[in-house]
């Protein structure tokens, strides 16, 4: 018996578009007639296709129908490890992506604290807000604030003098747009590392960096020696990267070994920090005494900042009245700890007495502090980079090596100089890949 003959299905040429629905009747018409040699090419050419996916990145110049000229990047598995800000510039360009954290604190960024009574604090232990004042980043933050990412925080802030009791330089309002992200600081990176085609992880310190020439790619591992694959282009924003101050935080030698880098080591080698120790601090009631939200001090052997944390948007207290605060150390009062606890996590001993130092000195103000509910310190050895290595370039760039340095060290010790290093390092990235950049 001849076989039926089955209805055609029709093939469409531009400018009509083969609909979903058209596709699935093809598909199963070609499913059902014995492969020809051009049906076996095409599904071995899709098998390449998706063995190949996620496993190289490969730049496809490919003109796009319906009059849109484009270069499009191909989601690959290969990632790049790097500072938060370069995965939106390159997700733009559909690169695929994964960063790896030192530190998480139950999320990315902030920190969440929960007191003996089961209460859920969260506090902004790291940059308490930041400013803008680069257009480009501006144009940035102004994306976040679009999205509800980031809010303005209408602040009064002001300078405390210890010796006087007094507050004084009362900030003219709105003379600085103060950001914060919503509902805390973490929202910027959770944002961008949501964003598709981001794999991201946390807790996995990359403890190696090997360059491998023959393939034109880096061989990453992290500190207990696991392969963590290897990539075409390496992001890192850890200014420890080269320095032997890795060495005396973890006991093993840098990831990147800078002797087989010399014109990198010159910028890279020890970039000279200043730590502070951050103190998280919650009371029942508003602080009646103090006027303002944010105030520096002056005459202050170990404070220099106190921030209301509960008076920035979308951060309100339960119940209404009681208010978290975060106190910011001076360099001074933390250098002279870490020399006399040494480079390494410290203890929770040493962490409580940090707390309750600073907390007198909080009291000794005068401002009828009452006694927390709630208080916590927390160490950050290398706070604010000292210097600024990228120069004109806001990064460090080794093409030949597909290498970028990127970080508030390179820029500015600030979000600001992060966010624009970051900005920088990626576009020169996607300048090698041939893709437009996201701005
Ligand atoms: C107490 C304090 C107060 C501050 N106040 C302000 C302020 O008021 N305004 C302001 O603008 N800025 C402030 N800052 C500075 C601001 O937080 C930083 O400038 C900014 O976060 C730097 O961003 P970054 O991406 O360069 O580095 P980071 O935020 O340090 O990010 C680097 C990331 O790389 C990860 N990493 C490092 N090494 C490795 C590794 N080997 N393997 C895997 N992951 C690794 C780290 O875990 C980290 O997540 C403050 C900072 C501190 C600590």
């Amino acid at each position: 018996m001849r076989p039926r003959k089955r209805p055609a299905v029709p093939r469409l040429r531009p400018p009509y578009r083969a609909t979903p629905l058209l596709r699935r009747a093809r598909f199963q018409a070609s499913s059902r007639r014995e492969a020809s040699s051009h049906d076996l090419r095409r599904r071995e050419s899709r098998r390449h296709w998706w063995r190949n996916f996620g496993r190289r990145v490969r730049v496809a110049p490919r003109r796009a129908r319906r009059g849109r000229d484009a270069l499009r990047l191909r989601p690959r598995r290969r990632r790049a490890h790097g500072a938060a800000e370069v995965l939106d510039q390159l997700t733009h360009c559909n690169c695929r992506v994964l960063t790896d954290r030192l530190q998480f604190f139950g999320g990315i960024g902030g920190r969440r604290e929960v007191m003996e009574d089961g209460t859920e604090l969260r506090f902004d232990h790291g940059a308490p807000y930041f400013t803008v004042t680069n257009d480009e980043v501006a144009q940035v933050v102004g994306g976040w604030e679009a999205r509800g990412i980031v809010a303005e925080w209408k602040a009064m802030f002001a300078c405390f003098d210890r010796a006087t009791g007094k507050f004084t330089d009362f900030e003219k309002e709105g003379s600085t747009k103060k950001y914060v992200g919503v509902p805390g600081m973490n929202s910027i990176c959770k944002s961008l590392c949501s964003e598709d085609g981001v794999v991201a992880k946390f807790g996995v310190t990359v403890g190696k960096m090997d360059w491998l020439q023959d393939r034109s790619s880096w061989s990453l591992a992290s500190l207990d020696g696991k392969d963590l694959g290897n990539f075409d282009y390496v992001v890192a924003t850890d200014k420890n990267v080269g320095s032997p101050r890795f060495s005396g935080l973890t006991g093993r030698p840098p990831p990147l070994d800078l002797s087989l880098f010399p014109r990198l080591s010159v910028m890279v080698q020890d970039i000279p920090v200043r730590p502070c120790f951050a103190l998280m601090v919650a009371f029942s009631e508003p602080l009646a005494m103090v006027p303002v939200h944010g105030f520096s001090f002056n005459n202050s052997d170990s404070l220099s900042w106190a921030f209301c944390d509960s008076s920035k948007p979308g951060r309100a207290c339960v119940p209404p009245n009681r208010q978290s605060w975060v106190l910011h150390s001076t360099a001074e009062y933390a250098s002279k700890v870490i020399n006399h606890i040494g480079p390494r996590k410290p203890s929770v001993d040493a962490l409580a007495k940090v707390a309750e130092e600073l907390f007198r000195e909080f009291q000794a103000t005068g401002l009828s502090i009452p006694q927390p509910i709630f208080m916590k310190a927390h160490r950050w050895g290398g706070a604010f980079p000292a210097i600024a290595i990228g120069g004109d370039d806001k990064c460090v760039w080794d093409k030949s090596m597909k290498l970028a340095i990127c970080g508030d060290f390179c820029a500015s010790p600030s979000i600001e100089g992060a966010v624009l290093s970051a900005m920088r390092g990626a576009s020169k990235i996607m300048g090698c890949l041939n893709c437009p950049s996201g701005l």
